[in-house]
């Protein structure tokens, strides 16, 4: 529970006291800081600042309440650490990566193979959680897998094996005939039956309402802006306070480098914003499309998960600003050649965060091993951040999370350099 400190016995930094001084002197009259409570005038800056700077305590502080966080964090409270979750915004929110109301969820991927057991196990989490809000999180759909490109269909439909499952090929005329579609004779395609479309906004809301009934404290409008860190402690500081706990957790998602730059940590992170764009559906079938023709950027679809037929169609790249106009022309023309939709009724906004061989990275700081992070998920986080969530909360108590989690260290970098400032 937050308590107000004893900030006399706390020995703030410089730049803390300067800070509580500048608050105090402005709540003041007088150039002196002097704070006039109920009880009376409470006469320096010292006690003054008690009432104004909040001292949160906590055994783990999580920073970063999209979906990455708040999984740890209910993983860390599961494992009776008393855990804080602080947010720059209230969460959830949808000016990271975890806002919107819909996710695609599948096993098929091009990851190391380490991948697929954390797949397999974030499924049947997610399947846990729906039974423990008593709520569908994720609903099978199954993933129509197309491309002009017969080699990046067939990669993909062996990577749908590997996860055990069968790809169910169909013709053009089979496929225009299920789906509504105009796909023209060039393309190749199969069904995976192993996909689901997740409710994106259900999740976030149902892992953070689990954390809170489980004791755990969620603080949003907390930018943290300073990291200090000794032997067995670490401190964050914000405009609304300081917390000290044991561990440090750091989520942060496209926020990643302001963070982990001034602690030393120099890792080549590339924030993308990009749009989905929503458009009617009168006739696709409860599914999800995705096109492989060019690896580089895929294309997806996927029911919206909003009130009446509408489905959200991504265009898997963006020129790093979310350029509208080029990404909705792109849109328009895919949507216009092949597919049966409507017209278009809203787009939406997504940050994504990229490492360069598109996987994510759980690392811990190299001084100080209290200290560990989760960042670059890239457009596919979501699926596996239960799993993930787990991990961490390992990393932070010592356990042995019972995966390889090696091909996603920050070693795999050779530009990494750590210089700590701490
Ligand atoms: C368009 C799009 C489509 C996608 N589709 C899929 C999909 O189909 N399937 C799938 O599995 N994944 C998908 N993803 C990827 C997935 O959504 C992300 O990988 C995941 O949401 C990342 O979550 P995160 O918690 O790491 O980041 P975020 O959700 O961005 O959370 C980071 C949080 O940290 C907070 N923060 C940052 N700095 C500070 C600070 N200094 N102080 C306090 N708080 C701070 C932020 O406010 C934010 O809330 C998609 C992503 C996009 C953009």
């Amino acid at each position: 529970m937050p308590y107000v400190s004893t900030l006399v016995s706390d020995t703030p930094t410089p730049r803390i006291w300067s800070r509580i001084k500048k608050i105090a002197g402005k709540r003041s009259r007088t150039p002196t800081p002097v704070l006039t409570t109920n009880d009376g005038a409470i006469g320096d800056a010292f006690q003054a600042a008690n009432l104004l700077v909040h001292h949160f305590n906590a055994d783990v502080v999580v920073v970063g309440g999209g979906i990455i966080g708040a999984c740890a964090a209910l993983s860390l409270q599961q494992a009776g650490k008393n855990t804080l979750l602080l947010d720059q915004y209230p969460p959830p929110h949808h000016k990271g990566s975890s806002g919107g109301k819909a996710r695609i969820t599948r096993l098929a991927n091009f990851g190391p193979p380490q991948l697929m057991a954390m797949l397999e196990d974030a499924m049947a989490r997610w399947s846990h959680l729906s039974t423990l809000v008593q709520e569908e999180l994720v609903s099978p759909a199954p993933m129509l897998v197309v491309g002009q490109k017969t080699e990046n269909v067939e990669k993909m439909a062996r990577s749908v094996e590997k996860s055990g499952h069968k790809p169910t090929w169909l013709t053009v005329a089979q496929t225009n005939a299920k789906y509504k579609t105009r796909f023209t004779e060039d393309f190749t395609m199969f069904e995976d039956h192993s996909a689901g479309v997740m409710r994106a906004d259900r999740c976030l809301h149902a892992v953070l309402k689990l954390f809170r009934e489980c004791g755990g404290g969620v603080e949003g409008g907390w930018k943290v802006d300073a990291v200090e860190a000794g032997d067995g402690w670490v401190s964050v500081r914000g405009p609304r306070g300081t917390v000290t706990a044991q561990h440090l957790l750091l989520c942060p998602g496209p926020w990643a480098s302001q963070l982990l730059q001034p602690l030393g940590i120099h890792l080549p992170l590339q924030p993308l914003k990009t749009k989905a764009f929503l458009y009617k559906n009168p006739s696709f079938p409860f599914a999800c499309l995705l096109d492989v023709t060019s690896l580089r950027s895929y294309t997806y679809a996927l029911p919206a998960m909003t009130p009446g037929s509408v489905m959200k169609i991504e265009p898997g790249e963006s020129d790093g600003e979310g350029d509208t106009a080029f990404l909705r022309e792109k849109v328009a023309k895919y949507v216009s050649r092949y597919l049966p939709f409507g017209r278009e009724e809203r787009e939406e906004e997504c940050w994504f965060t990229e490492s360069p061989d598109k996987e994510f990275i759980l690392d811990r700081h190299p001084h100080h091993s209290n200290i560990v992070y989760a960042i670059g998920f890239s457009g596919t986080g979501f699926k596996i951040a239960p799993t993930v969530g787990f991990i961490l909360a390992c990393m932070l108590t010592g356990r042995d999370p019972g995966f390889d989690i090696t091909p996603f260290g920050a070693d795999r970098f050779s530009t990494t350099r750590f210089k700590s400032r701490l």
